[in-house]
């Protein structure tokens, strides 16, 4: 795992970097947040990892040759498939998971897919539309959440991404265990 601070704060540029070069099959973003986010080092940081099938992994489905086929959250924004909201306005759309891994596990997408099925596939005209996903992510974290909770975004095969349309998780409301990749613990 590599970890990034705010000089690098960039998911586009983490995303590239180590999303189409170090990790080709798959990676995973994450963000811990107070205490039951496992947070140690309160300077806010991303991690990255990749490099095999990460823990917490469900389904392994390889990303599709189109990124703009339509997905299930395409369904979902369409409100062609229900879903609980927990955040909207003109380009966020958020709402509860259907297999919660927490008390609280929300999910957030833009509502135009516009080529954004995983995350390395971001350009540099999309780095605000990261930003105000994150940050919408992270506010209802704050409300919901208010002893910390864990973002992350799964990226590609390896990372167990399952639907390809780009989303952020919003997992707490307990205390969470720390993320262990061969043996290490991702604690801060
Ligand atoms: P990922 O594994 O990162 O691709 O995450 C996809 C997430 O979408 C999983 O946590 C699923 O439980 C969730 N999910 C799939 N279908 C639905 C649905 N219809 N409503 C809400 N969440 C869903």
């Amino acid at each position: 795992p590599k970890c990034f601070p705010p000089r690098k704060f960039c998911l586009r540029k983490v995303a590239g970097e180590l999303g189409e070069k170090e990790c080709p099959d798959g990676f995973r973003v994450l963000i811990n947040n107070g205490v039951d986010g496992c947070q140690s080092v309160y300077h806010l940081h991303l991690h990255v990892m990749g490099g095999e099938v990460l823990p917490d992994t469900g389904d392994l489905v390889k990303p599709p040759e189109d990124p703009n086929e339509g997905t299930i959250f395409s369904k979902i924004v369409a409100g062609d498939i229900p879903s609980t909201e927990v955040y909207s306005d003109d380009s966020v759309y958020g709402f509860k998971d259907i297999a919660p891994m927490a008390a609280f596990h929300h999910v957030f997408i833009p509502k135009e897919k516009n080529g954004l099925s995983q995350l390395r596939k971001a350009t540099d005209s999309q780095k605000k539309l990261l930003g105000h996903i994150l940050r919408s992510a992270a506010q209802n974290g704050l409300k919901q959440c208010p002893k910390g909770f864990r973002i992350f975004i799964n990226d590609g095969y390896n990372a167990g991404q399952t639907v390809y349309h780009l989303h952020m998780h919003m997992v707490g409301g307990e205390q969470l265990a720390l993320t262990r990749v061969n043996g290490a613990d991702i604690a801060d």
